[in-house]
């Protein structure tokens, strides 16, 4: 496990620490400083994963390793989290602000894969983000009838700790392979 040699001064505080949950899932991340507190107060522990740096921070009593990911020894706070209620300014946010048929940014407007007067639902798995021309041309057709096609299939937004774990998963992934 390669360490690092730094000072006991700031450089070290920029570093930013990853915290998984109590069962293993990366869910934000955090300064060292607030780590650091976590780590002291034994609300966390430094995990050994991958090649993860250790940096170590002293103190006149007291050293302490800081890995880059620690993890929560305790369950987490049960915040509730819901799924969000389908509203344009969500729809917006799921799909990044980007139209959903052909990327664009601009002039959005919110469309229903199954158009409503073909009986598709307001719902998550039915409406998508949409720019005004790629809206337009499609009307009240339904994707199959003028050939287009949606970028991801349309479902509802996931807690933000799963969004986080799935991309750091994804950064995760080997470059030379
Ligand atoms: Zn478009």
């Amino acid at each position: 496990m390669p360490t690092e040699q730094q000072s006991q001064h700031p450089p070290i505080f920029q570093n930013q620490v990853v915290v998984f949950s109590k069962n293993y899932l990366p869910l934000t991340r955090i300064n060292i400083k607030r780590a650091i507190v976590l780590l002291v107060t034994g609300q966390a522990e430094s995990m050994e994963f991958n090649s993860a740096q250790q940096w170590e921070v002293r103190s006149p009593s007291v050293v302490i390793s800081v890995s880059e990911h620690i993890r929560l020894t305790k369950g987490n706070p049960k915040r509730r989290w819901k799924i969000p209620p389908v509203s344009r300014r969500e729809i917006f946010r799921r799909d990044d602000h980007n139209c959903q048929y052909c990327g664009s940014a601009k002039h959005l407007t919110v469309d229903h894969v199954i158009p409503r007067s073909k009986g598709g639902t307001h719902s998550w798995s039915n409406v998508v983000t949409a720019c005004e021309s790629c809206n337009s041309a499609k009307g009240d057709r339904l994707l199959h009838e003028i050939g287009m096609a949606l970028k991801t299939k349309p479902k509802a937004p996931v807690h933000p700790a799963i969004a986080f774990a799935e991309q750091f998963w994804k950064e995760q992934q080997p470059i030379d392979h």
